[in-house]
C-alpha cells in the first residue's frame, strides 16, 4: 500500500491550516472580548459569569496599557460582579468606621473600604476574614433564578 505520509512539505500543512482558520474562525465565547454593551449578564450562567470573573481579575492584576481598555474591563468586572452578587443573599460585613459595606481590594494590596478609605491589617484578622467569606459566598454561589 502506498503511503502518503511525510510527502507533504510542511509549508503546505500550515497554509492549510490558515486557510482552516479563515473558514472557520474561533467562536467568540471569550467574554473579555464581548462588547460589554452587548454582554447580557442577567443571560449567563452562574458559572459562566464565574469564570469571566476570574479571567477578569487575573488579567486585571496586571496594569492595562490602554486607559479605554481598563476602563472597559473594569465596567465590565463590575457589572459581573453585581449580577453575581444579586444572585446571593450574602452580606457584606460592615465598616467598623463609616459603617460602608463596600470592600475593594487591588491584588497584592490590603483591602479597603469603599467609603472611608480604611485599610484592613492583621488588626482586622476577623474583619478580614468576613469580607473572604463574603466574596467567596458571591463567587461561588450557584444561581437559584
Ligand atoms: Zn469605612
Amino acid at each position: 500500500m502506498e503511503t502518503r505520509k511525510g510527502t507533504k512539505p510542511r509549508h503546505t500543512i500550515s497554509q492549510y491550516e490558515k486557510r482552516v482558520e479563515l473558514v472557520n474562525p474561533p467562536p467568540m465565547t471569550d467574554t473579555l472580548q464581548a462588547d460589554p454593551d452587548k454582554l447580557d449578564v442577567e443571560e449567563m450562567t452562574h458559572a459562566e459569569l464565574r469564570d469571566a470573573w476570574k479571567k477578569l481579575s487575573e488579567k486585571l492584576r496586571t496594569p492595562v496599557s490602554d486607559p479605554d481598555e481598563d476602563v472597559r474591563l473594569n465596567v465590565l468586572k463590575m457589572e459581573i460582579w453585581n449580577e453575581m452578587k444579586s444572585r446571593t443573599d450574602a452580606e457584606p460585613p460592615e465598616c467598623p468606621e463609616c459603617g460602608s459595606q463596600r470592600w475593594s481590594q487591588s491584588f497584592g494590596d490590603p483591602k479597603e473600604c469603599g467609603g472611608c478609605g480604611l485599610h484592613l491589617t492583621t488588626r482586622h484578622d476577623s474583619l478580614i476574614e468576613e469580607v473572604d467569606a463574603y466574596w467567596q459566598e458571591v463567587t461561588s454561589a450557584e444561581a437559584t433564578a
